[in-house]
């Protein structure tokens, strides 16, 4: 016991919501569990990108850039966990796994520097309908971020640790989870320090981001209507319109019309052309209807699964940044008859309820003890007994049905094809339909050696195991041999096809610590003055003042001379020079200084022409 305590006190657990859009840490500070701000700023906007010269960002510096670099900038990356893919970052390739691992490794740090010690354990949320690839993904970017994975908990799931944690009543409640690019309803019951997830259900591929899309390609239609011209098939265009959208989108959950406008934001036949449409709330809502429309029925079986009525429900429970649009409370209200409450923030009710589970963990007796369900079910392919002679059909036999509490484990006794047959080859399925191809082969194990022995029958017994992470482990055992097979899902198998999990990690460290060398450069030329005072990054915005940095003394001259000029240019050259002061302007504020030698190239070479 002694030794337990001495553990947790040394090794903090934090809490991570590892969002689609954004991400969020929580861990336990003096007694309560508290989100972890940087520079004031509580989410970490889930985007990596590299500069130009190859140095990793990640967050809201990504995000800057995102419209500009959108081939050297990736975001959603949540969307494709679980995917044996390789994502273009620049010149560069990355797994899901490693770009989420750049996410968590930021986090890990910024709990670094608040909590003053090395920080190795972390709770991870994922989306409850996140599957066993998706869950196991996690884990290893967990891994490659130098986390170990304590446990994987469902985003509504650690919301609802968060609500009504202390009741002493028997409680029921819709947990209503709408984010960036996952949806996931549970149905919970919290007891007596007790909650209990008693269904789950949701779809991995869908929230707000489906919203920006639809937003767009309204649109973008209006502006090719005027120009002839597909503001989405330009990742130019495509970008700033996505982002614009996004932000009208959030506006129309306050206001009944937003105007969209961009300037300059294609150039059509030789000529700049700006974006300007406005879109009603009745108009978008219009839009995204039938997407808010699947989100009901998910709750309606939701409630089904749970085994309660309606009148048992005591609370519809919102979370996630996309469940502040008004139709999706709206349609809410109306089906359940329930008035949808915020469980505290929605944007960080899942990280404090991640942090809060990593307390438990670590031996904080903080919050209620968990107890959560299998999403899926699981079974495998077997051939039907009872058309086994005639007409022989493969079918899925279920093991392991959805909503099981966790942990749990089933087995079942199965019979080779032919008597004497030395492999089996076990494919393990997931998902919900009687039809075995419409579900998704997860893994397969094959066992060798069979009928060897003088007692064989042909008997072979297949075991589930399901962790509390949701994790499957399958045994296959000669019942007459003992022959034994495990497998335990990651199709994640590697986290790049052609690396081992430690060259993986060697080389993120590496990405790592380029970044790293990045900002100490950012910080040097900030504080290289002449005076030798120390000042900020944004500092670099004090050029019209005549206060240079030593680093761009050529580009202050350069906008000085252009101010000079402006008032004398008329027409197009007027307006070029406003937009390049613009955008080198937005460059320092935003301390995007790799975009500043070529718009000093630019205002170079026009500043060349104009005299
Ligand atoms: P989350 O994954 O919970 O961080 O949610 C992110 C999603 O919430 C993104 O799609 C945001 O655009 C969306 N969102 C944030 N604020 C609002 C708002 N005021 N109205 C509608 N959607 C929003």
């Amino acid at each position: 016991m002694n030794l337990n305590t001495m553990n947790t006190e040394l090794s903090p657990i934090i809490g991570i919501d590892l969002g689609t859009t954004n991400s969020v840490v929580a861990t336990l500070i003096d007694g309560k569990i508290e989100v972890l701000s940087e520079d004031g700023e509580a989410i970490l906007p889930s985007i990596v990108g590299l500069t130009l010269d190859n140095k990793l960002i990640v967050g809201q510096a990504a995000k800057n850039q995102l419209a500009a670099f959108p081939e050297r900038t990736i975001s959603s990356v949540k969307r494709r966990m679980g995917e044996s893919v390789q994502l273009s970052l620049g010149d560069q390739k990355f797994s899901p796994q490693e770009i989420s691992a750049m996410i968590l490794r930021r986090l890990k740090q910024r709990a670094e520097t608040r909590l003053g010690c090395e920080v190795t354990r972390a709770v991870i949320t994922v989306p409850a309908f996140f599957d066993e690839n998706q869950r196991q993904a996690t884990r290893e970017a967990g891994a490659l971020a130098g986390l170990q994975v304590e446990r994987i908990i469902n985003e509504p799931t650690a919301a609802s640790l968060v609500y009504h944690a202390g009741t002493p009543e028997r409680k029921h409640l819709i947990v209503y989870d709408l984010g960036g690019g996952t949806f996931d309803v549970s149905i919970v019951r919290i007891e007596d320090g007790v909650v209990e997830v008693l269904s789950s259900k949701g779809d991995t591929r869908l929230g707000g981001d489906d919203f920006d899309e639809l937003l767009a390609k309204h649109v973008a239609a209006e502006f090719s209507n005027a120009y002839t011209f597909d503001l989405l098939e330009h990742s130019s265009t495509r970008w700033r319109l996505m982002q614009a959208c996004e932000r009208a989108k959030c506006e129309l959950s306050t206001a009944s019309s937003v105007r969209i406008s961009e300037e300059f934001i294609a150039t059509i036949n030789g000529e700049s052309v700006s974006l300007d449409v406005t879109v009603g709330r009745d108009e978008y809502e219009r839009l995204i209807a039938s997407l808010v429309q699947r989100t009901i029925e998910c709750v309606d079986e939701a409630i089904r699964d749970s085994g309660l009525t309606m009148s048992q429900l005591d609370e519809l429970i919102l979370v996630g940044g996309s469940t502040r649009t008004p139709l999706v409370q709206r349609l809410l209200r109306e089906e359940f008859h329930r008035e949808p409450k915020w469980s505290v923030n929605p944007d960080l009710a899942v990280a404090l309820g991640a942090g809060t589970q990593g307390a438990m963990q670590a031996g904080h007796a903080v919050g209620p003890v968990l107890i959560d369900v299998a999403t899926h079910t699981l079974g495998i392919e077997a051939l039907s007994t009872d058309s086994y002679d005639s007409n022989p059909k493969l079918v899925y036999a279920r093991l392991l049905v959805r909503n099981s509490p966790l942990p749990c484990r089933f087995e079942d006794i199965f019979r080779t094809v032919t008597p004497d047959q030395s492999v089996v080859e076990i494919n393990v399925y997931q998902g919900e339909s009687d039809e075995l191809t419409h579900n998704t082969l997860i893994g397969t194990l094959r066992l060798e050696g069979l009928n060897a022995s003088s007692t064989a029958d042909g008997f072979i017994l297949v075991r589930f195991e399901l962790t509390l992470d949701g994790i499957l482990k399958v045994t296959a055992i000669e019942r007459a041999s003992g022959i034994a097979q495990s497998l335990q899902i990651h199709n994640a198998l590697r986290t790049n096809q052609s690396m081992t999990h430690e060259e993986s990690q060697e080389r993120l460290t590496n990405v790592f610590n380029q970044s790293e060398g990045f900002r100490a450069w950012v910080a040097s030329s900030a504080a290289d003055t002449s005076d030798g005072e120390e000042i900020e990054v944004t500092e670099f915005s004090r050029m019209d003042s005549g206060a240079e940095t030593s680093k761009q003394p050529k580009l202050n001259q350069l906008i000085n001379k252009a101010k000079q000029l402006r008032p004398s240019l008329v027409g197009d050259d007027a307006e070029d020079v406003d937009r390049l002061l613009e955008q080198i302007e937005r460059a320092m504020q935003d301390e995007q200084i790799e975009f500043l030698p070529g718009l000093e190239d630019e205002l170079d070479d026009l500043l060349f022409y104009l005299q």
